[in-house]
């Protein structure tokens, strides 16, 4: 059973995108920050990781950049999840090394598509490219 870290602040973000993931049967573990995520991400080695952008404190693309340095945790497939739907924002989020880009709010068939195709190793799945 895959399982995937969300990082997210947002009540009800978080608990549409573990639903969906749990009814698609995957284990999901849930963090409302960046510390408490990088911790899970060290210690339960997920299958990926979907990174809200926006976070107190540590934000999702320093956290990005906390997993990549650490060698526990720099393999781990991560995908940003974010409410910034400007143009440009997933080309800058994809430079900055996240593996994929999920636009809130959820569209729940592109999002279980694009986390399969993650899982799959697809580099180019994603959602919200058009957005
Ligand atoms: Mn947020």
């Amino acid at each position: 059973m895959p399982r995937i870290l969300i990082v997210e602040d947002n009540p009800i973000n978080m608990k549409l995108a573990a639903r969906l993931l749990e009814y698609a049967g995957h284990e999901v573990l849930q963090a409302e920050e960046a510390t408490a995520g990088l911790c899970l991400a060290r210690e339960r080695q997920p299958d990926l990781v979907l990174m809200d952008i926006m976070l107190p404190g540590m934000d999702g693309v320093a956290a990005l950049g906390e997993l990549r340095a650490d060698p526990a945790t720099a393999h781990l497939k991560v995908a940003a999840l974010t409410s910034y739907a400007m143009k440009g924002d997933r080309e800058r989020l994809l430079e900055a090394g996240f593996d994929g880009y999920f636009a809130k709010p959820i569209r729940h068939k592109e999002f279980l598509a694009g986390v399969a195709g993650l899982l799959a190793g697809n580099p180019e799945a994603e959602q919200g490219r058009d957005r």
